[in-house]
């Protein structure tokens, strides 16, 4: 390793340290075990050399909004479904032409939100021979410029899931509106992490979706989500620093 890169396995290494700390804290406010939050290290606009070191501080989950940067990144350092060790995450929106290459280097999908997605998708994981587990994306914010699906909408759509074989509801996942100060994180983000976990609890169930998991929370809310029962926190700036 050179020089270069462990300096920056330290630094990532001491960032994520201070969030699995506060990870740690808000479970514990709510008597929750850690070990049911996985940490998403969101990398996107970061080069690999991030990467490896976040790998060499310990992290082993990273995640992505856009396929081109994941199949750079996945690329060098393949998750599971390339043969190692970690997990990549796309946590942004997937178009038809990008499936394949999201099939070859994605472990997880976070934001299935279409009907015509999941067939694409079906029909294309069927071919790779692979079943892609898939987070419901829910626009629980209400705002035009978020995607997801309206939450009246979810459990019909859950219900069409049946027919696709090859790839699996695992759980729901939102981003709040942006907090515009403190006390929105209370009033603004606080209810729509619950009314996420509220239209998990309340769907029933169908044979290749199951709602266990809730991917909520970024570097500005992950301990709120987790008080609310995140199970999947996607944090990027509170470990790599901003985006600029
Ligand atoms: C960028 C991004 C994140 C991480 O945002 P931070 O505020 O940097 O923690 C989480 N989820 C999605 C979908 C993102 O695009």
């Amino acid at each position: 390793m050179s020089a270069d890169l462990s300096l920056l396995a330290a630094d990532i290494r001491a960032r994520a340290e201070a969030v699995y700390a506060r990870i740690h804290a808000a479970c514990e406010r709510v008597g929750r075990d850690p070990d049911g939050v996985r940490l998403i290290a969101v990398s996107k606009t970061f080069p690999i050399e991030v990467v490896r070191a976040g790998v060499e501080a310990g992290l082993t989950d990273f995640g992505e909004n856009r396929v081109q940067e994941l199949e750079e990144k996945a690329g060098a350092l393949p998750g599971e479904v390339g043969g190692g060790a970690i997990h990549w995450h796309l946590v942004g929106p997937l178009q038809k032409n990008k499936i394949n290459k999201t099939l070859e280097h994605a472990d997880v999908f976070h934001a299935l939100d279409s009907e015509k997605l999941a067939k694409d998708i079906d029909t294309r994981a069927a071919r790779a021979e692979r079943i892609l587990p898939c987070f419901v994306q829910v626009n629980i914010s209400g705002e035009d410029s978020k995607s997801g699906l309206a939450p009246d909408a979810l459990h019909t759509f859950l219900d069409s899931l049946a027919a696709y074989q090859h790839l699996r509801v695992v759980g729901l996942m939102a981003l709040a509106a942006p907090a515009v100060n403190p006390d929105e994180l209370e009033t603004v983000v606080r209810p729509q992490f619950q009314h996420l976990r509220r239209l998990a609890e309340t769907y029933d169930g169908s044979v290749n979706v199951s709602l266990d998991r809730l991917s909520m929370g970024m570097s500005g809310d992950f301990e709120i989500a987790i008080e609310e029962g995140a199970t999947d926190v996607r944090v990027g700036s509170a470990l790599f620093g901003s985006r600029g």
